[in-house]
């Protein structure tokens, strides 16, 4: 967001307050701060409940305010005045007990006569430069004085703001898009996945179209890696607590391992992550400078303990299947093998037309405390990282001091089809776990060189991946990915024996149909199959039974007609190339 947008909706959450104040005289306002789409401001009602109606009343007042508001003036003031000013209000007290243990400077401001602790960011002439058709009221909701359960709870007014009454009714209709795809929706109508009560919130299990979607989407990973010298493993969902102390996830992942004692007393944990677990099979045998690299690809699930609260539908669930892969190389090696990630995720993410960007996550070069290896391996490692990008000619930028710890890495964000920007895909340069776990080659010279671990996985979590792409395509699988991919429907009882002559032929050659002998009307059959969104469907009369011939019908109102020998092929030609 810009500087100038930042400060013209931090002005509307003082607006907010000043018109909240009119309508609730003896409301006590806390924090108010510019957010993505607009701004919010938490205040205590002290139990006045503000409905849909009030919410209008306060729009409309700050609307009438904006006009008087003409110049934001500020002043310093002593810890004693500020104190004074806001006496009765505990919260406003409370931050301005912070300030001064800070030592910050307490600082008022002042517009339209309302004044407001605040640390500064405004529009210095708010009725000149927002416009009152820019910005709305959203909806109010509650929210934990500092996000803390333990304190008491404040009511937030969302408020929505853009530069222009453009931008905001485009925003809203994205909005409203957004919700018709909605995953959790679109999930449960093409019936995809499901939740159960007794298995557990945050446990998606997947349904029979689910996990054909599913296994297609890892098929496509993995025929993509293996044309680049990938080889699979498998591994225990389980490992003994000895393999995280070593690998350091026994500490970072701290709250989030699911734990097990054994009835021996033992300690294991269900695997938040794979690497060290495929680390044990790189380090099976000595390698060679000859074998290496090793590429080594898993699809599997990990585990992770997120606080119940923040689990929804797939995007935070407690089970993550990852489509990963580490790659084991000598640090002359990584800028190839970064090349070939970078072939799979962009043919992956392209295959679906989602445009990519990519983040450059560099080391920040004034704490070099911060990081393992020295600056020069760095610095290095990141020139590489430059040079892949620049070869691809990718859309790209650097940001510094966003490499983990460990290593740099490439992070790719896929805008989808309403505009929104989801990071999907990393590519990760990893110095640490080999060090930990001593993972080294025999060298030309015969000597142990320390090699370098790459983590790459292409959907990352299929779990999130799906939900992103169930809304990107609104439902709308292309024909290789759907679970079913032509519905044949006959006309009447006569036209079965044909109908069933064309299923026959299509799951012959492997391809998904349904065949709908119910007696339904024909114009049923063809809404459910619009509404399900399958791609084809092949309606069966007596034109057809009598020609030996079908016509396809696509569900964007696109029809082919062709002879029933050749229906296969053009469909699995299709099928083939992935055709969007
Ligand atoms: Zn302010
Ligand atoms: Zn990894």
């Amino acid at each position: 967001m810009s500087e100038q947008l930042q400060h013209k909706r931090h002005t509307l959450a003082h607006l907010l307050a000043a018109a909240g104040l009119q309508k609730y005289p003896e409301a006590k306002l806390t924090l108010g701060p510019a957010i993505d789409s607009g701004f919010y401001y938490d205040i205590d009602f002290e139990g006045d409940v503000v409905s849909d109606e009030s919410l209008k009343e306060i729009q409309k007042s700050m609307k009438k305010l904006l006009n008087s508001w003409t110049e934001f003036t500020h002043k310093e003031v002593s810890k004693e005045e500020a104190i004074s000013l806001f006496a009765g209000n505990q919260y406003k007290l409370e931050l301005i007990e912070d300030i001064s243990e800070k030592g910050e400077p307490i600082t008022l401001y002042t517009c339209g006569g309302f004044t407001d602790l605040c640390r500064g960011g405004h529009c210095e002439h708010p009725n000149k430069e927002i416009d009152p058709d820019s910005f709305k009221l959203d909806k109010v909701a509650g929210a934990y004085w500092r996000g803390d359960e333990k304190n008491p709870m404040l009511t937030r007014i969302y408020g929505l703001a853009f530069e222009s009454k453009e931008e905001l009714s485009a925003y809203e209709a994205q909005i409203e898009e957004a919700k018709k795809r909605d995953h959790r929706k679109l999930g449960k109508e093409l019936d995809l996945f499901t939740f159960s009560e007794l298995v557990g919130s945050g446990l998606p299990l997947w349904t029979p179209k689910g996990a054909i979607m599913r296994h297609e989407l890892d098929t496509f990973i993995w025929q993509l890696r293996s044309k680049h010298g990938y080889q699979r493993v498998t591994i225990p969902h389980i490992t003994k607590k000895e393999l995280y102390q070593t690998s350091g996830h026994w500490d970072k992942f701290a709250d989030e391992l699911f734990r097990i004692t054994t009835r021996e007393g033992k300690e294991y944990a269900l695997k938040p992550m794979n690497c060290p677990h495929h680390t044990q099979i790189f380090d099976r045998t000595p390698h060679s400078y000859r074998d290496m690299p090793q590429r080594y690809a898993e699809t599997t699930m990990v585990y992770r303990d997120e606080q119940s609260g923040e689990l929804g539908g797939l995007t935070r669930v407690l089970s993550i299947t990852q489509d990963d892969a580490h790659v084991f190389c000598r640090m002359s090696q990584v800028m190839e093998e970064f090349d070939r990630v970078w072939d799979i995720i962009s043919t992956f993410y392209g295959t679906f037309g989602f445009d990519l960007r990519v983040r450059l996550s560099f080391h920040e070069p004034t704490q070099m405390e911060k990081y393992l290896g020295t600056k020069e391996v760095w610095e290095k490692a990141e020139n590489m990282l430059r040079q892949i990008a620049q070869s691809h000619q990718a859309d790209y930028f650097e940001a510094q001091g966003e490499a983990a710890m460990y290593g740099p890495k490439l992070d790719f964000m896929a805008k989808d089809s309403l505009g929104r920007e989801h990071q999907v895909a990393t590519i990760q340069l990893d110095m640490n776990l080999p060090e930990r776990f001593d993972l080294s080659c025999i060298n030309e010279k015969g000597q142990k060189e320390r090699i370098v671990m790459i983590h790459c996985a292409i959907m990352g979590s299929i779990e999130r991946f799906s939900a992103v792409l169930i809304e990107h395509l609104g439902g709308n699988f292309p024909l290789w990915l759907s679970p079913v991919q032509v519905a044949i429907i006959p006309v009447s009882e006569a036209h079965i024996e044909y109908a069933q002559n064309v299923y026959n032929t299509l799951t012959g050659v492997g391809i998904r149909a349904s065949f709908d002998a119910s007696n339904e009307s024909m114009g049923k059959k063809i809404r459910q199959a619009k509404k399900d969104r399958l791609p084809y469907f092949i309606v069966i009369g007596d034109k057809e039974v009598e020609a030996k011939n079908v016509t396809l019908e696509a569900r964007d109102g696109a029809s082919e007609q062709m002879e029933l020998s050749q229906l296969g092929n053009h469909l699995l030609a299709m099928i083939d190339a992935k055709v969007l």
